[in-house]
This record gives structure tokens, sequence and C-alpha cells, in this order.
């Protein structure tokens, strides 16, 4: 009746090892089996090694597990090297913590702080040196002051440093999903307390005020951080969802572009020539009368009929840019280099604001310099004609998976969600009459779809609105024509 034996004979502390690995091992496998391979959320870079301490530290609970079933019957030899193996994984879950949380910090804050990358060996040479202070040895009662000396290190500090990066992402998801917003947070708060239980408290023993065994604590903590985060995996599929939206959105609008287009070349044509024949006309018949004419009123009637020519063909203008198919002249070029420029341009206009710059060092993407100058500029005219009291605009570059991203934003006036959908629109205007043309923005639009990248704008009222440009790189064009 050995089977019986082996299942009445299983003390509870067991089950709580099995479960508490099962945890673990799940959230590993969770990760694993995740399609995130086209993600552009900063947590995709660095999801793996969450993946490698759950693997890791799942295997660390069950070794535990096997040595408290088996710890009797096998031999010493056998004990010293499982406990070995034990040893060796825990650290290296701990290492996997501590780089996925360093590595999430990172991608958050755009890869800026670099000595972060330093604190593992820093931890790591701390280890070594105290080990070796007191007195390196092989034996079991070395292994298990390694132990110790791994949580308290590695343990706590991955576990903290998870904890800010998880609670730090929750807040930039938000405006993705509320849900996978609150599941981040609640994992970093339980990785707080993980970090305790298992980085600051040594197995076997309990917490004061608190007559729990530690294990069952982390136990409980492993659950719950696994539930939070395979929850808080949605983001992908909701990700997935938005991308397409997106994508249906951009293939409704170059549609709708390109027939207006068509559209607006024609127009754009057979109001030109009138107009320079009317603007010539109105040239001869002013210098005419102008030295006999007594009536001053008519002048100023002539001038008036001049005005809103003048500002006629400025339309049929920006109206033949909108449309002409022009072959541009993409070079390789610095989307850096483009902005500073644009910024010098428009010096004399933007007196009124400050302009706060926070360029990265990006790929050289393809483009026209000309054209790409057209974009920031009409994309700045339109922040500072929505801040007419003066603001800040913030202008960005960073780049991700071969994709330089800009991001101009504004402490404007705003966009109301109705208006949202239609900015991109030719001729859309809230500016008065005479003051905007409608034409910026869809200029914009179709000068970034010829550079295949993205334009895209979000905005609050009363807040302000955010322009975000994304340009393939160089490196990504290349690699696509290549996988071609
Ligand atoms: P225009 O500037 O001639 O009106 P655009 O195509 O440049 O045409 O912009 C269309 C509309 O989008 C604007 O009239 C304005 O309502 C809105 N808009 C664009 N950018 C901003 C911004 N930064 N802040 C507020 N509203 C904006
Ligand atoms: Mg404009």
């Amino acid at each position: 009746m050995s089977e019986l034996n082996l299942f009445t004979n299983i003390p509870p502390v067991c089950l709580l090892y099995f479960f508490y690995g099962l945890a673990f091992l799940f959230l590993g496998v969770s990760i694993a089996v995740k399609d995130i391979s086209g993600s552009e959320l900063k947590l995709a870079g660095s999801l793996y090694l969450l993946a490698g301490f759950g693997f890791a530290h799942g295997a660390h609970e069950w070794l535990e597990l096997y040595m408290l079933l088996q710890g009797q019957y096998i031999s010493p030899r056998e004990i010293f090297f499982i406990k070995l193996i034990t040893v060796f994984v825990v650290v290296l879950s701990f290492f996997f913590l501590l780089q996925f949380g360093l590595a999430l910090i990172r991608s958050i804050d755009n890869n800026r702080m670099k000595w972060l990358k330093g604190i593992p060996a820093i931890l790591f040479l701390f280890w070594i040196i105290y080990l070796w202070n007191h007195g390196f040895s092989m034996d079991i009662q070395f292994f298990k002051k390694a132990d110790i000396l791994a949580r308290n290190t590695f343990g706590l500090v991955g576990g903290l440093v998870t904890a800010y990066g998880l609670v730090t992402y929750s807040h930039e998801v938000k405006n993705l999903s509320l849900s996978v917003s609150k599941n981040l947070f609640y994992a970093g708060i339980t990785f707080v307390f993980y970090s305790i239980f298992a980085g600051m408290v040594p197995s076997h023993s309990m917490l004061p005020y608190l007559p729990i065994p530690v294990e069952v604590l982390r136990g409980i903590s492993a659950v719950l951080i696994a539930c939070f985060i395979i929850k808080a995996l949605n983001i992908f599929d909701i990700e997935t969802r938005k991308k397409i939206e997106q994508q249906l959105k951009r293939l409704a609008q170059s549609e709708k572009l390109a027939s207006l287009g068509q559209l607006a070349t024609g127009i754009a044509h057979e109001i030109n020539n009138p107009l320079t024949n009317v603007s010539l006309n109105m040239q001869i018949l002013k210098n005419r009368l102008k030295n006999n004419i007594t009536d001053k009123d008519i002048l100023q009637k002539l001038e008036a009929v001049e005005r809103n020519v003048d500002r006629a063909s400025t339309i049929a203008k920006e109206l033949l840019q909108f449309s002409r198919q022009r072959e541009s002249e993409f070079i390789p070029l610095d989307i850096n280099n483009v902005i500073t420029s644009t910024l010098t341009l428009l010096r004399y206009k933007l007196n009124d604001v400050t302009i706060h710059q926070k360029l990265s060092d990006v790929p050289a993407a393809m483009g026209d310099p000309g054209k790409l100058q057209q974009v920031f500029i009409n994309i700045l005219n339109n922040s500072v004609e929505a801040m007419p009291d003066g603001g800040n605009i913030f202008i960005s570059t960073s780049h991700s998976n071969g994709q330089i991203k800009v991001e101009i934003s504004d402490t404007g006036v705003g966009i109301s969600e109705e208006n949202l959908s239609k900015v991109f629109d030719p001729f859309f205007t809230t500016k008065e009459v005479g003051a905007g043309t409608g034409l910026g923005l869809s200029i914009c639009y179709g000068i970034i779809n010829q550079h295949s990248g993205t334009t895209e704008i979000s905005s609050t009222v009363g807040k302000g609105t955010t322009v975000t440009v994304k340009l393939p790189s160089i490196e990504k064009n290349e690699k696509d024509s290549h996988s071609r």
C-alpha cells in the first residue's frame, strides 16, 4: 500500500511548496506562450526576463519540495548536489527578477538611465566578496548562507525594483486599458510584500506579530502575482485590436484623401488660372487709376479685392501642394536636424511659447527634408495657434523596433472628441474665416504617408494636444527589403 502511504503522509507544507512553485511556473508558461513579437509596448522587451524568473523560481520551490519528500531517503552526496543546484537556481531566479525590473524601468525612461545596467554586477560583486570573507566552502551550511545573502541582495532589490517598475508602468498604460493598468499596479504592490517575505525574512521563520510561517505568505504572494500578471498580459491582445482599428481608420482616411486629392488638383488648377488673370488685371487697373482718381474709397476697395484674390490663390497653392504627387527627393537624414532647423525657421513665431526638447539619438531615416520640415511647421503652427496666451511645447524623439517616433505636445486649448476624427480632413478648420485653410494636417498626413510612416493625434480639451509622427528608420527599411 505504498501509494496510499505517499498521499496520506504528505505534510501540508509540501502542498504549500507545490502550489508556490506551480504559481511561478504557470507565470513563466503564460508569458512564454504569449505572442508578443510584433508588440511595440515597452513591457514586451523585458517580459522574457520575468518568465525566466517564473521558471527558475518555480523550479527552486519544487526542488525544495523534492527535498522535503525525499530528503531522508537519499544519500548525503545527492543531498549535497540538490542543495547546490537549489542555491544556483534561487540566485538565478532573483537575478532574472532584478534584470526584469531594471529593464522595465529603463524602457519606461526610454533607455536614458544607462547606469542602472551596473546594479546587478555591483550586487554580484558584493555577494561574492561577502561570501569569500565568510569562508568560502562547499558544504550545506555555506549554501544556506549563500541563499540568505542572495535573498537579501538580488531578491530584495529585484522585488522592489520590479514593484517600482510595474507601478510606474501601470500609470503609462491607463489610456490603453484601465483593467490592465489596475492589474499591473496590484502586481507591483504584491511584489513589495513578496520582496519582504522572500528577501528579508529568512526561510522557516515567522514575521514578528504575524504568527504565520513565512512560506505561507510567500506562497500567497506568488499566487497573487501570477494572477495579476497573467490578467495584465491581456494588454497585448488589446494592443493588437487597437492596431487593427487604427489601420482600418488609416485605410479609410487614405482613400478619402486620395479621392479628395484628385478633386482638389482639378479645382486648384481651374481656380489658379483665372486668379492669376484677375491679379494681373488688378495691377494694371490700379496703376492706371492711381494717377487720375480722386475718390480714395475706390482705391481702397480695389486693394480689398486684391487682398482677397491673394488669399484665394494662397488656398489654391496649398491645395496643389496637398494633392501634388511631386517626386520626393529621399535622402538619409537625421530627424533631429530637421526638427532643429524647423525651430530655427519658426523662431519669430515662438516668442510666447517655451519649447522643451528631448531629442534622443535616433537612427537615420530616408526622407525629403523639405517636405518633413513642412510637416513640423504645420504641426508647430497649430500648437502656437492653440495657445494664444502662450504655453509650452514639448518635442521628443525616440526610437524602437525600427521606428523613429517624434512627439509634439502642446498645452493649448485641445480638440473636442467630435472634432478629433476630422482634423486630418482637408478643409476642416475651427479657425476663423481667413485664419485657417484646414489643409495643414491633411498635408502632413499625405507627406508622412509617402514616407511609409504614420501620423496620429490625441487631445484633451483644456489640457493640450499631442501629434505623434512615426517614420521607419533606414535599418528597418533595409531589413524589410531583405526579407521580401
Ligand atoms: P488649420 O490650422 O488651417 O485650421 P489644420 O489641418 O492644420 O488646419 O488643423 C485642423 C484643425 O485641427 C484646426 O482648425 C484645429 O481645430 C485643430 N487642431 C490642429 N492642431 C491643433 C492643436 N495643436 N491644438 C488644438 N487644435 C488643433
Ligand atoms: Mg494648421
